[in-house]
């Protein structure tokens, strides 16, 4: 196709006249992809950050948006997520994720996800798939039927099933890791910790944190859900309001999002604050800094929560329990590297993890340069692309 880019253009003007540039290079993105089958009603976004350590990974998540640039918005800044994720894990693959515009509780249906896997496969294995909000496994398995570049699926078909609990056992090692900074020892044994949320991670949490001896607090918005941790590990229930205030040394917010804020602040008594859940910080700056000049270490959420992506980037090996928690068990020493980096630096531990993730992309880019007879891909995942498994 012949460009339409006169003499006297410049990034610049792209930039002005198509957003979207822009925006890739802020966000500093390597492709695009926008998927469009209107017979279907599939609209779908699929954004490939950074492939420098390997294929992009990332889930693909379908939502109602109000608009194209709030998709738009969200594939960018979830898949620029995962490259840091991946990288900080030391796991060989890169940052990608995917958005499908659409209510998932009335527009799903197999040509449509089908529809979605063959863009997957177009892209040749530069990003590999996964379930994320709004998906579940019978619309992977329908996105499987095109493309073989899809992970996390159930145990029944060969897939890793759910990744709770080795995200679980990540969160245990990267609260142990916490508790080795701030006390010198990393035994838990009579710690008081307060849980917030009785869900699929931290049901499995507080039964490696019972097992240690640990003194448990939880909470729910259901009753049910916290009367069952309690009673299966001899947690004390609490309201969901009081979780912020108790008198505890770690506080795990595995539940919701934006937890530590202007109005939570305040209130914690804690030393550490360590759980599962995603965008623990309201605002990454502001809040991180917060914590840190209050002397409350914080396991940054992306790193400590990697379990998940962890046993997602195992099955490509051809998944193996085992080999999945001895990965996951690294997140100890992993948050351990961030805490100093940031104690020594006197910088948040979130953007010491950021630089640490960076750093490694950087030393590993630069093996690149050195030719070798396969330069494709020689790491450990991808071997399954290229022998065509
Ligand atoms: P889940 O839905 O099984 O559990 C969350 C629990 O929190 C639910 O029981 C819910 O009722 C409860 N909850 C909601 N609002 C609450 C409130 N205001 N106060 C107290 N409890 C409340 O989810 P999950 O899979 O256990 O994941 C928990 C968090 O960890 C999420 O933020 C998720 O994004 C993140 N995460 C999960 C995984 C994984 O492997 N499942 C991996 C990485 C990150």
């Amino acid at each position: 196709m012949q460009s339409t880019m006169t003499a006297n253009e410049t990034d610049a003007d792209i930039s002005e006249n198509f957003p979207l540039f822009g925006k890739l290079q802020d966000y500093e993105h390597e492709q695009i992809v926008v998927c469009s089958e209107p017979s279907l009603g599939l609209k779908a976004i699929i954004a490939v950050h950074d492939t420098t350590l390997g294929p992009a990974l990332g889930g693909v998540r379908m939502w109602p948006y109000n608009n194209e640039q709030e998709a738009i918005r969200d594939v960018l800044r979830l898949s620029r997520g995962m490259t840091y994720k991946a990288a900080i894990s030391g796991l060989n693959l890169g940052g990608g994720k995917a958005v499908i515009i659409g209510d998932p509780r009335k527009e799903k249906n197999e040509s449509l996800f089908r529809a979605f896997g063959r863009y997957v496969d177009s892209l040749g294995g530069r990003y590999i798939t996964a379930e994320d909000v709004g998906i579940n496994v019978q619309n992977m398995e329908w996105v499987r039927m095109e493309t073989k570049y899809v992970s996390g699926l159930p145990k029944s078909i060969g897939g890793s099933g759910d990744p709770s609990p080795v995200t679980a056992y990540g969160v245990y090692q990267g609260m142990k890791a916490s508790a080795k900074k701030a006390y010198g020892s990393d035994s838990l044994e009579g710690k008081r910790i307060a849980i917030q949320g009785a869900g699929h991670v931290s049901s499995h949490l507080a039964k490696f944190l019972s097992k240690e001896d640990a003194e448990l607090f939880i909470c729910d918005i259901y009753e049910d859900k916290v009367n069952a941790v309690a009673e299966e590990t001899g947690a004390k229930v609490v309201d969901p309001d009081e979780i912020y205030g108790l008198d505890v040394d770690i506080f795990s917010p595995c539940a919701l999002g934006g937890v530590v804020n202007d109005d939570t602040m305040d209130q914690f008594k804690c030393d550490i604050i360590a759980g599962a859940a995603n965008n623990v910080l309201d605002n990454e700056d502001k809040h991180g800094r917060m914590l840190l000049d209050n002397d409350i270490l914080y396991a940054p959420d992306y790193v400590i929560n990697a379990g998940g992506l962890i046993n997602v980037a195992s099955e490509l090996e051809g998944y193996n329990e085992e080999r999945a928690h001895k990965q996951a068990s690294k997140i100890y020493d992993t948050i351990l590297d961030i805490l100093n980096y940031s104690e020594d630096n006197n910088t948040p531990t979130f953007v010491a993890s950021n630089i640490l993730a960076e750093k490694r992309i950087a030393n590993v880019g630069q093996i690149h340069n050195i030719y070798t007879s396969d330069s494709k891909f020689s790491g450990h995942i991808g071997e399954l692309y290229k022998n065509n498994v």
